[in-house]
């Protein structure tokens, strides 16, 4: 699969880093991956794939042990006679989704996500979803994106996914200043925020995705977003169509990243410095206290990271500033210059950074490099672990919930354990 990297917007003031630009192999996820955390998220939302076997196989093998615990997703697998045009996909669709709703009368909210097989035979869900919408409406909305491996990369489907929510979003009903935090995080996480969000008196915050399909936030031009998550190009594109404004700050990923994510929310909402202090300090220092550590064990450690989930900039930006690690190569499926431009900042100036990936290439740098630690996919991990290298599998990252002052400590963990491992088994 080739990959194709666009050009992205530059913040006019942020100093340039030289970024190494590849295409070619890939060894990265399609979008569908994304169903698996965000299903669990929006607990009355069904996401239907209308696929191949192969996405089937797909999903069943990233969510594991979940789909024999009655899951919220599904493949219509689309047969040779469907690929063939012998039947009309539109009439299978239909009778699918009739059954589905019949069998589920818990769902709220149906999402057709389209795949690779779909999008070849240019089967038009867009037109699928209002068409049953009309049919299944209140009780059900039925919206599409896209998760396919031909549009998206692994997170991307969660970006495709909340970009479909956005217009489905009711507008606000007063002109008073509304936070919205936009990106999927663990219900734990989330709590722990709207706690920080109360004591900072910041009493509107709403989040997207929303637990429940019924409690979607309003959006309108007195909306103030914050991105919990990096890889969000197309729903923050969604917002500001609607007016919404973005507030620019790093990831909650970390001590400092997560006290400036509060802060940018706290200064657009007039919160005073001192109560600023007074809130977050003893978070501060605790979850400071517990990296120490880690630091121990990380600092000096030399780090290579392969593109997988966007993420790698501010895990990177969180390695080299509170654990000490020297950041060998920090890649990137795509990097959104905007929206990164904050950590960008923060970057040590002489970083090597790529988007995108040749994957030999790229396989050749980190063996030349021989560096403590490699963070890559599943499919890297185990041949460059016989290759005597650590590897961390990237997807953990997404899985595990990493953001916030209490998983600081966590997210460091998740790095700490497979040096710890391999010192164990060399002893
Ligand atoms: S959407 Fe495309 S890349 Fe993803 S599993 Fe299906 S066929 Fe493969």
């Amino acid at each position: 699969m080739n990959v194709h990297v666009q050009d992205c917007p530059v913040a006019a003031d942020v100093a340039p880093k030289p970024v190494r630009r590849e295409s070619g192999q890939r060894e990265v996820f399609c979008g569908l991956t994304g169903i698996v955390w965000l299903h669990r998220k929006i607990q009355d939302a069904f996401f239907l794939v209308v696929g191949s076997r192969t996405c089937a196989h797909l999903i069943q093998s990233a969510a594991g042990v979940m789909i024999f615990a009655e899951p919220r997703f599904a493949t219509a697998i689309m047969e040779e006679k469907d690929l063939a045009g012998l039947t009309d996909a539109n009439d299978e669709l239909d009778r699918i989704v009739a059954q589905l709703i019949a069998r589920r009368p818990d769902i709220r909210l149906l999402f057709l996500v389209g795949s690779c097989p779909s999008e070849v035979i240019k089967l038009d869900l867009s037109r699928a979803a209002l068409r049953l919408s009309q049919k299944f409406s209140p009780a059900v909305r039925i919206l599409n994106y896209s998760g396919s491996g031909i549009e998206t990369t692994f997170t991307q489907g969660e970006d495709a996914c909340l970009a479909s929510l956005v217009p489905a979003a009711p507008p606000t009903r007063t002109s008073e200043d509304q936070l919205l935090i936009v990106g999927s995080l663990a219900d734990v996480v989330e709590d722990q925020f709207i706690r920080l969000f109360d004591a900072l008196g910041i009493g509107r915050v709403q989040f997207l995705p929303p637990r429940k399909a019924s409690a979607l936030p309003a959006i309108g031009p007195n909306t103030r977003f914050l991105l919990a998550q990096p890889f969000l190009a197309d729903t923050a594109r969604a917002l500001e169509d609607r007016g919404a404004v973005r507030l620019a700050a790093p990831f909650p990923l970390g001590v400092e990243g997560t006290t400036a994510w509060l802060r940018a929310a706290a200064d657009a909402s007039g919160v005073a410095p001192a109560l600023f202090e007074a809130v977050t300090q003893p978070h501060r220092v605790r979850a400071e206290r517990a990296l120490l550590r880690y630091r121990d064990h990380l600092g000096g450690r030399r780090i290579f990271l392969f593109p997988d989930s966007q993420l790698e900039i501010p895990l990177a930006r969180f390695l080299s500033r509170e654990l000490s690690m020297q950041l060998v190569e920090v890649g990137t499926p795509y990097l959104h210059r905007e929206h990164l431009a904050e950590e960008l900042r923060l970057l040590p100036d002489d970083v090597v950074l790529s988007e995108g990936q040749d994957v030999d290439l790229q396989l050749d740098r980190c063996r030349m490099a021989r560096p403590d630690l490699v963070v890559c996919g599943l499919g890297l991990a185990n041949p460059l672990e016989a290759e005597g290298m650590t590897t961390k599998w990237s997807i953990e990252l997404v899985f595990t919930p990493i953001q916030g002052y209490e998983q600081a400590a966590d997210l460091a963990e998740l790095f700490a354990r497979p040096l710890v491992r391999r010192a164990k088994l060399v002893a």
